[in-house]
This record gives structure tokens, C-alpha cells and sequence, in this order.
């Protein structure tokens, strides 16, 4: 088998089909069973459109809500709005995954679904990967590349340096049914934290919210959370007390960290969140998934062909890598510092609200161009 992939997020589903149509046999691995639901905002980048499109993985079939404006509001209810000049699109990860995970299917990709690496080691002499499954496998490749998400055990393995501290941050998904504009997507600010609210497939909406381990603490639990909390942004409080929340509980996810990751570790290519998490307020971590899944599989190609060794495929991908996506971390976390904190959100949304242009500058600063 010449490439292994880790985790059937969108990175590695992407990556998948992409080798697969380049000819490469790959296998994927997954540790759980598909669809599932993901915490994630659920709004994408039209940026990804013309790859998908690439991929014949195109979204249309799925019938997404298309998103055209943004409003953002700060903790007091006070508001900002512009549209998005580029857009996006809504669609649950249940469907959009699960599509991609059929077309894998039928494209040949092999894939191993309710099982979990538990480690991947490099053999210098045989210049391969063997990886271990968590029943006992062992499987080789010449090539693994690491999609497997924000956290995973094999981030211990790797030694890597955010994993040995905890992360302040937690999030929280519902899917509802509101009365909203489906082409609008909504940032609703709250002390320590920020809500998206927007619309996908089936008239339904995605809610989600990210806030800290502290708040949550503070309040003991996720309803006295969202009265107490979320509830003093008057959207907020609308949303909660008006929508048909459609799940009897919510899903949540803790340990999110926007800390810096090195695109390779130990001859693993990493890929998507594996690789670093751009905060969701940017609502462009999918995209970066899949332009890291079509950055990853042009590399892994050339290599398989032979058209470079390995210390090359290393470092070229780690310049792209780099070269791509490291400026809009970076604005990611500068970001992120302003929103979430009841002053400073009010100060940054009072100013945005006269300046409309800083607001298309940041999600430039933050998106990338079509792929
Ligand atoms: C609260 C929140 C809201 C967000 N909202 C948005 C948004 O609106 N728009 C946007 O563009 N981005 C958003 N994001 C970011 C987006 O969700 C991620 O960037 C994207 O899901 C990354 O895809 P991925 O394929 O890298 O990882 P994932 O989608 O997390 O997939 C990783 C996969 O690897 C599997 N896995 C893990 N470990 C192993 C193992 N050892 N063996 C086998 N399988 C394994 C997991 O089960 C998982 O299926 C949000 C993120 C958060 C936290």
C-alpha cells in the first residue's frame, strides 16, 4: 500500500479522493462509524467550490443554503453587518461528510471505519510507515499523512508541544429550527465567548458556540450557561427562547487549541487541524482542511512518482504548508483576542460598525482565494 491516511475529517476524506483519482492506492482510517455529527459552525468558504468541483465531490446534490451577508453583534447587542464577498455555504458535516465518504467508497479508496491508530513509527532502512491499529493491526506505507483532527492520542506520541497544556476553550452544537434569513450568517458575542447561528440543508439551522472551561465552571451547567450567559446578548436570548432545538442534547467537544503545530512530525505529513486549527470565529477551518487535503496530495503524488525524495517532498510541503496558511493563523489569533471579552468586543464592533471596509479587510486577512 503506498499512502496510509489518518482520520476521515474532511482533510483526510478529501486528500483520499484526490489520490485515488491520481492513480494512488490509499487506505483511511477511521475511528468512527460514518455519519456522525461534528461541533463545528458548519458554514463554508465558497473558496473550496472550484476543488470540490475537481474532486466530482461538488455540494449541489446536498442542497445547501447559500450565504451571502454577515452580521456580527457585540455582548450589549450592538451591531455590525457586511456581506461576504466571496460567501459560503451551509451543510450539516453529517451529510457533507458522509458524501464524501461514499464517494471515497466507490472510488476505491479503502476504508477502515471504527478503528483507531494508536501509533505510527518510521523504518529508516525500509525508508516506510508501520502503523499500529488499536485491535493489534500493523500496516505499511510509504506515505501517512495525519488528518486526524484538533487532538488525538497521537499527539502524545509525536511529543508535540500543545498537547502538554490544557486548553481554556469548549464548544457546544445544537441543529434547530428559527425563524433567520438563510442567506445570513450571525456572530453573536457573549462574555467569554461567541455563538454562530446559520442556516444548511432541510430549512435547519447550525448553532454553535465556543467559550471557556472557567464560564462553563462558573455556572455548573451547559442550560444555566446559555440563561445566565449567552442569554444577556438580546439575539441570544431570542434564539433560546424561540427555536425548536432539535437534538435532546447538545454536542460538545473541550481541549480546542489554536496553539501553532508543525506541518510534519516524525516523516508524517499533517493536514487540516492536524497540522493547526484556525479559531472558528473565522469560520474558514473546512476550507483550510481541503486546500490543505488538495496541497497534501499534489506532494504526495510527485513523490510516489518518484519526481522527488522524501527530504524534499518534507520540505517543500512544509514551505507550502506554511506559505498558505500561516498568515491567516496569525490574524486567527489576533482575532480572537478581541472577541469573547465583554469590553473589547464592545469597543471592536462599535468602531467596525463605521468602518464596514475593516471588516471586508479582516475576512480577507482570514480566508483564502478559490482553489
Ligand atoms: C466550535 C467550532 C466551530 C467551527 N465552525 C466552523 C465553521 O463554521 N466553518 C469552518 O470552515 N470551520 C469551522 N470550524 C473548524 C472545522 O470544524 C475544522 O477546521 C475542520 O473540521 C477540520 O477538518 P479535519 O479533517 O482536519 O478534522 P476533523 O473533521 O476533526 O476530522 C478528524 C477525524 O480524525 C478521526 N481520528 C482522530 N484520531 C484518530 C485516530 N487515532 N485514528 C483514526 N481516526 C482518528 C476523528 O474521528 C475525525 O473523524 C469550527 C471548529 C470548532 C471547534
Amino acid at each position: 500500500m503506498s499512502t496510509l491516511i489518518i482520520g476521515g475529517g474532511l482533510a483526510g476524506l478529501a486528500a483520499a479522493l484526490d489520490l485515488a483519482a491520481r492513480g494512488v492506492s490509499v487506505t483511511l482510517v477511521e475511528r468512527k462509524q460514518y455519519p456522525f455529527h461534528r461541533v463545528c459552525g458548519e458554514y463554508i468558504s465558497n473558496e473550496v467550490l472550484p476543488y470540490l468541483e475537481r474532486l466530482g465531490a461538488g455540494p449541489a446534490v446536498l442542497q445547501p443554503a447559500r450565504i451571502s451577508r454577515l452580521l456580527v453583534s457585540s455582548p450589549a447587542g450592538r451591531v455590525v453587518q457586511a456581506p461576504l464577498d466571496l460567501g459560503g455555504f451551509g451543510i450539516s458535516r453529517y451529510q457533507l461528510d458522509y458524501h464524501l465518504y461514499q464517494l471515497a467508497l466507490a472510488r476505491g479508496v479503502r476504508v477502515e471505519t471504527g478503528a483507531t491508530v494508536t501509533e505510527v513509527t518510521f523504518d529508516d532502512r525500509a525508508n516506510a510507515h508501520c502503523i499500529t491499529l488499536a485491535d493489534g493491526r500493523q500496516l505499511k506505507a510509504r506515505v501517512v499523512l495525519g488528518a486526524y483532527g484538533k487532538r488525538a492520542n497521537l499527539d502524545r506520541q509525536f511529543h508535540r508541544p500543545f498537547f502538554q497544556q490544557r486548553s481554556p476553550y469548549l464548544a457546544v452544537k445544537y441543529h434547530l429550527r428559527y425563524d433567520f434569513p438563510r442567506d445570513l450568517i450571525a456572530l453573536h458575542n457573549f462574555a467569554d465567548g461567541y455563538a454562530g447561528l446559520s442556516a444548511i440543508e432541510d430549512g435547519k439551522y447550525c448553532f454553535c458556540y465556543l467559550t471557556t472551561r472557567r464560564n462553563l465552571r462558573q455556572q455548573g451547567t451547559i442550560p444555566a450557561l446559555e440563561e445566565r450567559v449567552l442569554a444577556r446578548n438580546p439575539f441570544l436570548a431570542k434564539v433560546l427562547g424561540e427555536a425548536e432545538f432539535l437534538y435532546p442534547q447538545p454536542e460538545v467537544i473541550n481541549e480546542i487549541s489554536f496553539a501553532p503545530k508543525a506541518p510534519i512530525e516524525d516523516h508524517v505529513l499533517m493536514c487540516g487541524d492536524a497540522a493547526g486549527l484556525i479559531t472558528p470565529l473565522c469560520g474558514n477551518g473546512m476550507a483550510m482542511a481541503l486546500h490543505g487535503a488538495a496541497l497534501a496530495a499534489g506532494h504526495i503524488a510527485a513523490f510516489l512518482a518518484g519526481k522527488v525524495d522524501r527530504p524534499a517532498l518534507e520540505s517543500r510541503y512544509q514551505h507550502a504548508w506554511r506559505r498558505q496558511f500561516g498568515p491567516r493563523l496569525q490574524v486567527g489569533r489576533a482575532v480572537q483576542r478581541l472577541f469573547g471579552r465583554p469590553v473589547l468586543s464592545e469597543i471592536a464592533i462599535g468602531g467596525l460598525r463605521y468602518w464596514p471596509a475593516a471588516v471586508r479587510l479582516l475576512m480577507k486577512g482570514t480566508h483564502g482565494q478559490p482553489f
